[in-house]
């Protein structure tokens, strides 16, 4: 089964979807991850990410995989260069170019195929545009004050202040939230849940009940 996992920042997809995951064996897709090494594929290309063009060419001459959870750039693991300041918001800027998105989406179906539909595939329009006949689609949000805290709390907010990961978080989420191509937003069928006063463990429970309940729901012929 394909279980969709999608959200804003900062509000534990990452954790969610990992511990699912390895809970019932099966593998994950982290599609932030593919975006982050669009842009960093740009980047590296020197196309100016004001030129559609130029950042369309750069992204359609990379190769962009994932395995076991690191993420590939023409064959090198980026996975540690792919999250910075800098290339979090270049990923958000080139996320909004419908072109790179026909790619990038093409790669993510393509991977979830190889593994006979089987997995967790976590982002921001998986239960909407990628996987929208996924047999279970979460969404996951929380009030922006608490994404901002468990940000900053992270070792790759690197010591920031709440308030500027406060600033960034909000700014992504508006650019996220009201592009015109497949926009953040839950699918009308998601399973929404409000982590702000819930422990991640809880919120994991809960997601796994929902998981074996529709993998022991008897099929309908
Ligand atoms: O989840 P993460 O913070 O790594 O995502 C980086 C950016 O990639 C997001 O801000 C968003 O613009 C883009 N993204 C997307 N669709 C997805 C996953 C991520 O547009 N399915």
């Amino acid at each position: 089964m394909v279980i969709a996992i999608d959200g804003p920042g900062g509000v534990g997809k990452s954790t969610v979807t990992r511990h699912i995951a390895s809970s019932r064996g099966l593998e994950y897709l982290d599609t932030g991850a593919t975006y982050r090494a669009a842009a960093l594929a740009a980047l590296r290309r020197r196309a100016d990410l004001d030129n559609p063009a130029a950042v369309i060419e750069a992204v359609a001459d990379a190769k962009i995989d994932f395995a076991n959870g690191a993420v590939l750039l023409d064959g090198e693991d980026v996975s540690i260069e792919i999250r910075t300041p800098q290339i979090t918001a270049a990923a958000s800027a080139v996320a909004a170019i419908a072109e790179v998105r026909t790619i990038v989406v093409a790669m993510q179906r393509s991977w979830v195929e190889r593994r006979h539909g089987k997995a967790v595939v976590e982002g921001r329009d998986i239960g909407t545009v990628v996987f929208p006949e996924a047999e279970l689609k979460v969404f996951l949000t929380a009030r922006p004050e608490v994404r901002a805290a468990r940000r900053a709390a992270d070792p790759e907010a690197d010591g920031a202040a709440v308030a500027d990961v406060r600033a960034a978080l909000d700014e992504r989420d508006h650019a996220d939230s009201t592009r015109e191509v497949s926009p953040l937003r839950p699918a009308p069928d998601a399973l929404v849940i409000d982590t702000s006063d819930m422990a991640l463990e809880d919120v994991i429970a809960e997601v796994l009940e929902e998981v074996d309940r529709r993998s022991n729901r008897p099929r309908l012929h």
